[in-house]
């Protein structure tokens, strides 16, 4: 995977390191992130992010952790095909904006 926007690469050819990045671009970018995380002072493993986008993940994993409590209750009492269903289509509803906040977060890195 290119180590930068995470894209998959075409395979080795031949001899020669791997390479590292997809794209010229991605090269670049990495490396000016890493030359700013160094001005920085920050570990590799250290991620800045914005607190707008970690308040957003954070409001949604809250609605998940809600809903999941919700079904756990409602299946204690009623497991039913129909109260599956329903459990289903909540959890869904309440899992789905997670990934598109996800893949948000991953275009804006
Ligand atoms: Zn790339």
């Amino acid at each position: 995977m290119c180590a930068w926007c995470g894209a998959h690469l075409p395979p080795a050819t031949g001899a020669g390191r791997p390479r590292r990045y997809c794209r010229r671009s991605c090269r670049q970018r990495d490396f000016e992130a890493r030359k700013r995380a160094r001005e920085l002072g920050l570990a590799e493993s250290d991620l800045i992010v914005a607190r707008k986008a970690v308040e957003g993940l954070d409001d949604l994993l809250f609605v998940l952790a809600w809903a999941i409590s919700d079904i756990e209750g409602d299946l204690a009492l009623d497991s039913s095909p129909d109260q599956l269903k329903r459990s289903l289509d909540w959890l869904l509803e309440a899992a789905k904006p997670l990934v598109g906040a996800s893949q948000r977060l991953r275009s804006a890195g």
